[in-house]
């Protein structure tokens, strides 16, 4: 297979999209939808991280027919169950009001105030979909734990609040460098970065 040099990417965020571009593999040019003005929307109802991935990444393949990544990502909270686990993105909102992120992990910090055990982590699936019948997963995690206050001012989502474990600090507070070896993308992402390389190998 030759050189990929463009990967859509099922998504809207454009944090994600930031750190994708960071992590995936030097020469690949990372694209939104909406970069292109492509309408994309997938009815996120697995249940599962992998699940609603495979959902994202085939949804836009049918679109494109090009190369697609697809991450779906989320805090899995130990004292709650898990929770918000597969509905991070949604913790907290109703159909009449979306919370900010800030808004959301100060609700989760409130939840947390009566937890003993804080700890939690970050999952993140990865789907590259190089073609129709052509399907790579990968799932991820980061262990941590929830702050009882929010600290720093890098990344996005629920960072503030998220102690990244063998650090003492939040995500937030770490330096994208930081974030990117520790990270659940970082660590899905590495491993997505070898699956290309074998497939460009070819
Ligand atoms: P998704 O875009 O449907 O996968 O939702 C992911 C949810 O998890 C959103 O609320 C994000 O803010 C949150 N999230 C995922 N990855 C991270 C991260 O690296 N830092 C902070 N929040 C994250």
């Amino acid at each position: 297979m030759s050189q990929i040099e463009k990967i859509y990417f099922a998504s809207s965020n454009v944090h994600k999209k930031a750190e994708m571009q960071r992590l995936i593999r030097k020469g690949i040019e990372i694209v939104l939808p909406c970069d292109e003005n492509i309408a994309f929307q997938a009815e996120e109802n697995g249940d599962s991280f992998i699940a609603n991935a495979i959902i994202k990444a085939e949804a836009l393949y049918r679109q494109v027919h090009a190369p697609v990544l697809a991450d779906d990502s989320g805090l899995v909270v130990r004292a709650l169950d898990g929770r918000p686990g597969i509905h991070t993105a949604r913790y907290g909102c109703t159909e009449e009001r979306k919370l900010t992120s800030q808004e959301q992990y100060t609700l989760l910090l409130e939840e947390m105030k009566t937890k003993e055990d804080r700890s939690a982590l970050f999952v993140c699936a990865c789907v590259l979909m190089l073609s129709a019948e052509r399907i790579f997963i990968v799932q991820e995690t980061v262990e941590g734990k929830i702050a009882t206050a929010p600290a720093g001012v890098n990344g996005f989502g629920y960072d503030p609040v998220f102690i990244v474990a063998d650090t003492g600090k939040s995500a937030s507070e770490l330096s994208d460098d930081e974030k990117d070896k520790l990270s659940h993308r970082g660590r899905a992402m590495r491993k997505i970065n070898e699956l290309i390389a074998m497939e460009e190998g070819k």
